[in-house]
């Protein structure tokens, strides 16, 4: 298993991590059994990064975590990193220090290794500090009972140097693909933690799985160029050829994507100047589909009924992209009744102000009938 010392803090870890969020599973919740088979191979194989947090598996993770790696396995042949849900901490109204010590108890960890503040943003930089959560980061370290402290982040390419100089971190975690960095925001995130020298995990390095189904004709630029390679092998080996990236977190469901991640970096083969280039073919074969040219500028906010116009849109080039109705699926179970697709009144006040000219009308009622 390749190993690296993150930069910054001089820990020793896997290059390949686990994230602990798409676990098999069955009726009862996660498959005990066929998940600790996995962190059993994991561990033997050398993996010492695993990541959970408080949300994942309807807040089972981390019980999981517990019963299966940290009571089962030797505490110095891994580490485990967590995350402080801040919205709950705000809602709830438990203060962060409580939120800490049930974590660690759910852990069964004297000492956590990597503690996070879950999706931190801009807008929760003064929230966080109001809630304590800086202050119960510096206490824990300063008592010895979590070793490095990062963040998680989901929000805006302009806020990430905000939420970077906003304290110490030892370490960030942020999504990192090659279609983000081609196509969306993960470039400049990835620029300003390195110069920054914050050490970087990556999750989502195959898109929630979306870079492992890709569209026919950008899995054919794959095919031709590596039979045997899955596509997914292309998205994770782009991960870890880039210099700053020490751990790329992966959210394995079974034994036979354990095995091929185990195999792929072990050692981890760097992409090629050739192989660079599939990646741009497989780019430009992505920019010709036939896409939604929706750039979620949301000034079609205003719609009357509420219709969360974009969020479809993004949905529906998911299908196209990745063959994935996740986003689609998601905007129909959550979205409520008065605000679906059906409550359009066609008033033609989303196409006025569309900047790309989008059939707005036409495009939403298409999609959700399909839906
Ligand atoms: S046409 Fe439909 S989607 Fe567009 S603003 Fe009016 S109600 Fe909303
Ligand atoms: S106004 Fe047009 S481009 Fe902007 S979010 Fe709405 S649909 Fe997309």
């Amino acid at each position: 298993m390749d190993k690296r010392i993150m930069s910054k803090i001089g820990e020793e870890v896997s290059r390949l991590g686990m994230g602990l969020m798409r676990l098999p599973t069955g009726e009862a919740g996660i498959d005990f059994e066929a998940a600790q088979a996995m962190i059993d191979r994991l561990i033997e194989s050398g993996v010492t990064y695993f990541d959970t947090a408080y949300f994942y598996h309807n807040r089972e993770s981390e019980t999981f975590a517990n019963k299966a790696l940290l009571s089962r396995h030797k505490r110095d042949s891994f580490t485990i990193a967590t995350k402080m849900p801040l919205n709950i901490v705000r809602d709830t109204g438990v203060t962060a220090q409580a939120f800490f010590d049930a974590q660690a108890k759910k852990l069964g960890a004297d000492v956590i290794d990597f503690y996070l503040l879950h999706g931190l943003r801009g807008a929760s930089i003064a929230e966080s500090e109001q809630l304590g959560a800086f202050d119960v980061l510096r206490k824990m370290k300063k008592d010895g009972r979590l070793r490095y402290y990062g963040f998680s982040y989901h929000g805006t390419t302009e806020d990430f140097p905000k939420v970077l100089d906003s304290f110490d971190w030892d370490f960030c975690q942020i999504q990192l693909n090659y279609y983000d960095w081609a196509a969306g925001d993960a470039k400049p995130l990835y620029e300003a933690a390195l110069a920054r020298n914050v050490p970087i995990v990556v999750m989502e390095p195959v898109r929630g799985g979306g870079l492992a189904n890709c569209n026919a004709e950008v899995t054919r630029v794959f095919k031709d160029a590596n039979p045997g390679a899955s596509v997914a092998s292309w998205a994770l080996r782009w991960c870890g050829t880039l210099p700053g990236v020490d751990v790329v977190l992966s959210g394995m469901s079974d034994m036979a994507q354990t095995e091929e991640n185990i195999n792929l970096f072990s050692p981890l083969k760097p992409l090629t100047d050739e192989e660079q280039s599939v990646i741009d073919k497989a780019m430009d074969a992505f920019r010709k589909l036939d896409l939604i040219p929706c750039t979620e500028c949301n000034y079609c906010d205003k719609c009357p009924q509420g219709i969360a116009i974009p969020r479809l849109f993004k949905g529906r080039n998911d299908v196209v992209r990745f063959g994935s109705s996740f986003y689609l699926q998601e905007y129909k179970k959550t979205e409520p009744p008065e605000k679906q697709v059906s409550a359009c009144v066609e008033c033609g006040a989303c196409e006025a102000i569309c900047p790309q000219s989008i059939d707005i009308i036409k495009r939403i009622k298409g999609i959700y009938a399909a839906l």
